[in-house]
């Protein structure tokens, strides 16, 4: 076993030694990215379902590569995860996203969003500064607390240590909305979510997709609904694409939708356009 060990480790496999290359490069990159302002935050629209009207958008941060383009986060956010480059990225959209939200409340009194929504990755919620962080920012740009949605991956969430429940307390405290992202995904029964101190519940948008084909995936998103509802969680189905998943998520009680139906992420001059005219479906 031994002697095969060595062999194996003296075998070149290119296109795993390109693919260890590219991150390397990325890797790079992304520190001198931060320095040089090459990030930008979308901003996705979410509906209130009852009235079809925006009244929250989420923040979704955009790296305008120097050479390679616009590249999606699903892309760097992992690497920024490992290497921990998220915690100062982060703290930059944290920091961006609350500027603009007062921005927008300055310039459009009347149709500004009601809240913005952050995702925080599980290194940056477990930074011990976390906290303390977002009351400077919110300090700094007036905004209040409520107006500030952090959404947290159940898989984060449901990570059942006692630390993860005294930062969900102390951001509680502070006054900030607190949703649980990509629900549905993880291994958490919906009993465990009384545990938490959260406000929100994000279901993932591949049960929208489902709804469409799946009398399972029906059946479960109503069920889901249905406990939101009973915890008083604000709930809010993503990636909703068709007036078909739309009405289904109507009828079963759903609160907030955001999907390609009505907009997809945008820069902010476009948002601005959008939250002015409210011309939906
Ligand atoms: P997420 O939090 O689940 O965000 C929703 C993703 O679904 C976004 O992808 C959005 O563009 C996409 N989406 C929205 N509506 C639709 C739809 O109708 N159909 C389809 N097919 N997709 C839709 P995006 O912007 O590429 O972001 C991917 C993920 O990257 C996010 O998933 C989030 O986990 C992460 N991410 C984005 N920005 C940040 C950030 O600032 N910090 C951290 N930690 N993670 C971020
Ligand atoms: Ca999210
Ligand atoms: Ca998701
Ligand atoms: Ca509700």
């Amino acid at each position: 076993a031994k002697l095969l060990g060595k062999a194996r480790r003296v075998v070149f496999d290119p296109a795993m030694y390109a693919q260890a290359v590219e991150r390397l490069a990325l890797e790079r990159d992304l520190r001198h990215g931060l320095e040089r302002g090459e990030f930008q935050i979308y901003y996705q629209p979410v509906l209130d379902v009852r009235t079809r009207r925006p009244v929250e958008v989420e923040a979704l941060v955009r790296w305008h590569h120097p050479e390679r383009g616009l590249i999606s986060p699903g892309e760097f956010i992992p690497i920024a995860e490992e290497t921990g480059l998220i915690v100062p990225l982060g703290h930059w959209v944290l920091a961006e996203a609350c500027r603009q939200l007062a921005a927008w409340r300055t310039a459009f009194p009347d149709c500004a969003p009601s809240a913005v929504s952050v995702n925080l990755s599980a290194r940056q919620f477990r930074h011990p500064s976390l906290t303390a962080d977002i009351a400077q920012i919110l300090a700094e740009t007036g905004l209040p607390p409520a107006s500030l949605k952090l959404e947290i991956t159940e898989s984060v969430m449901m990570d059942d240590t006692a630390s993860t429940l005294e930062a969900l307390r102390d951001l509680k405290q502070l006054g900030v909305q607190l949703a649980v992202d990509d629900f549905g995904t993880g291994y958490s029964s919906l009993s465990y979510l009384k545990r938490f101190p959260t406000d929100a519940m994000k279901i993932d948008r591949s049960f929208a997709r489902g709804l469409d084909q799946s009398r399972e995936d029906q059946a479960l998103v109503e069920a889901m609904i249905a406990a939101a509802n009973a915890l008083r969680l604000q709930v809010t189905v993503e990636g909703v694409e068709t007036e078909e998943q739309l009405e289904f998520l109507e009828r079963v009680g759903c609160d907030l939708v955001q999907g390609f139906l009505f907009a997809p992420p945008m820069p902010p001059d476009e948002v601005a356009r959008f939250l002015h005219t409210g011309l939906q479906t």
